[in-house]
């Protein structure tokens, strides 16, 4: 049976034949098992939180959140359409801490706007016990 076709994936990311990536075998593999499929890398998580915005997925991007800079909850702004992802730079630092460069670009009632953040993020152990990348804070250019 075809798993159900949830379309493509927000993040935009392609595969081998720079074709766009379903929701099934890119960020909704985390999103989707968040318990069973830790993002393996932190450009993996990181697009994965940008399409959880998208997907108003609040369990995920608190869960995937460091837990000491996780905020209490989370709100989406209404009406907030976004357009892309394009992520710039992967850098590990060392075995257990990550840097990833991005613009987010979205649109809100009728204004577009771009978010350029590089992102910290920390491997550590959740509370399972479980390997996994969380997002720390980020550094935002103007
Ligand atoms: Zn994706």
């Amino acid at each position: 049976m075809k798993p159900a076709d949830a379309g493509a994936c927000p993040c935009g990311r392609l595969d081998a034949k720079r074709r766009p990536l379903n929701w099934n075998a890119c960020c909704g593999r985390y999103v989707d098992h968040f318990s069973s499929a830790p993002a393996p890398d932190a450009e993996s998580l990181m697009r994965s939180r940008y399409s959880a915005f998208v997907r108003e997925r609040a369990g995920y991007l608190l869960a995937t959140w460091a837990p000491s800079h996780r905020p209490v909850a989370l709100d989406f702004e209404p009406g907030c359409q976004w357009l892309g992802l394009d992520v710039r730079a992967h850098r590990m630092l060392d075995g257990t801490h990550a840097e990833v460069e991005f613009i987010a670009r979205s649109r809100l009632r009728g204004r577009a706007t771009r978010l350029h953040e590089r992102s910290r993020f920390v491997r550590a152990h959740d509370a399972d016990g479980t390997a996994r990348w969380f997002y720390v804070d980020g550094e935002i250019f103007e």
